[in-house]
């Protein structure tokens, strides 16, 4: 079938305007519109079918007529014969002349909102989607563009005409959705990503929020009305000064692995990445935000290295953290006194030792109970008392290491109680370094 065939093909069975009949061939002929598209293939049918007014003929620029042509109706009144009324396009419903509309309200929707790229989608109604796919199997096209994609291209291009904005369809700040049917717009701000490493140098402090349990945040007498077990967090202590400087809403602290509550963390640090949601500034000078945070936390923690990251970086940083190898201090507190030549047990015993530690009882309410295979590098002891001694230990990440000193009921084997046969409890425990597995970053 000819170009002019299928037009007229398509014009017969329904009202079209000239974008929705353009867009049937923009695989034809890059470098123009499907606005301009739709005009000249109407033209030249007005001419082609204007050279004597037989019945047919007269019927075809009829046929124009309804779909808008300009021309048509001309030639018509010209000759004296009354012109059909404009019928609204069958695809469109005449829904794409809101377009200049539809970008002023995207634009208003997004005041407020500190952004330098964007993607834009449509919501087009199933029961017009299926009058696209009808008029498509008419005259059997392919591979043409759908009346979304002439909505997100042109309000795109209108809203970068209109403000300093650019379009990206792999990372944009922001993502509108516009229904050109009901003139609805939403909009999705894309979080921020910030990469870190904190310290924490208060015994009793969570790493996250941690709801009351009894209320689940809601508020009862036992966590006096505050929905919390714990007063504030490491992520609570960094969110205060990036809410207050990004203009957010929340913020959420991805670490890199957890340490017991009751653990400081010191060393290096620990890595995390923190997500400022919904932020209407992105544009943060990460110094001065460390220094203010830093200011905020009083000596509860610190951060350092800040620096931008990203969504995948998150998945990293968290799944590294079981690979990656950490030092700990520990006091260790035994039952009975311990000798010298015990604690050199202690220190050959776990040179490369693997363990097989079973859940500890403590975290099985939010843990698999499973067997777990970890290995401890090397115990160093340094003797704090009759029955009291200090160690570092380095181990893999994810190792319990109070369970590696109480065996906690024969769950963790080998343990330090049960080599020396001396009970032993782990009463103070610091992580003291972790080996960050560097983030490759692909493209
Ligand atoms: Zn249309
Ligand atoms: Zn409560």
């Amino acid at each position: 079938m000819k170009l002019h065939e299928k037009a007229l093909k398509l014009l017969k069975n329904h009202p079209l305007c000239d974008y929705c009949l353009g867009r049937q061939f923009s695989n034809l002929a890059t470098g123009t519109t499907n606005l301009n598209r739709g005009i000249t293939i109407k033209d030249f049918l007005v001419l082609e079918f204007s050279s004597n007014l037989s019945e047919e003929n007269v019927s075809v620029l009829q046929c124009l007529s309804r779909s808008g042509s300009a021309l048509a109706k001309k030639l018509l009144l010209k000759n004296e014969i009354q012109s059909e009324e404009t019928m609204e396009c069958y695809v469109c419903e005449e829904s794409l002349e809101t377009i200049d509309a539809l970008t002023e309200l995207v634009i208003s929707q997004s005041e407020g909102y500190e952004f330098h790229t964007f993607l834009m989608g449509t919501f087009i109604p199933k029961a017009i989607q299926e009058r696209e796919t009808e008029l498509k199997a008419l005259v059997d096209v392919k591979q043409t563009e759908l009346l979304k994609q002439e909505f997100n291209r042109n309000i795109g291009k209108k809203i970068s005409g209109r403000i300093p904005v650019k379009t990206d369809f792999k990372s944009p700040d922001i993502v509108f959705e516009v229904n050109p049917f009901t003139q609805n717009i939403s909009k999705r701000i894309t979080s921020l990503y910030i990469h870190g490493k904190y310290r924490k140098f208060l015994r009793i402090l969570p790493q996250t929020r941690w709801p009351c349990r009894k209320c689940k945040g809601k508020g009862c007498k036992e966590c006096n009305n505050t929905g919390k077990k714990y007063p504030e967090s490491v992520e609570e202590l960094i969110e205060t000064e990036v809410i207050r400087l990004a203009k957010a809403d929340k913020g959420t602290l991805h670490g890199g692995g957890r340490e017991d509550i009751d653990a400081l963390m010191l060393g290096t640090g620990r890595p995390f990445v923190f997500e400022i949601v919904n932020p209407h500034i992105r544009s943060l000078d990460l110094n001065d935000l460390e220094e203010r945070i830093n200011i905020h936390v009083q000596d509860k923690i610190e951060v350092q290295n800040l620096r931008w990251s990203s969504r995948k970086e998150v998945v990293h940083v968290k799944s590294s953290a079981e690979r990656a190898i950490k030092k700990y201090r520990a006091l260790v507190e035994f039952s009975n006194p311990i000798t010298d030549e015990n604690m050199k047990k202690i220190e050959n015993g776990f040179q490369n030792k693997v363990l097989q530690q079973r859940t500890p009882n403590r975290v099985s309410h939010r843990r698999a109970d499973k067997i777990r295979e970890k290995k401890v590098y090397t115990v160093e002891c340094i003797r704090k008392g009759e029955a009291k001694i200090e160690i570092v230990v380095e181990c893999d990440g994810g190792c319990y290491v109070k369970e590696l000193i109480s065996g906690d009921k024969g769950r963790t084997k080998p343990s330090i109680s049960e080599i020396v046969m001396n009970p032993a409890i782990c009463t103070e425990l610091d992580v003291i370094e972790i080996d960050e597995i560097p983030y490759i970053q692909e493209d």
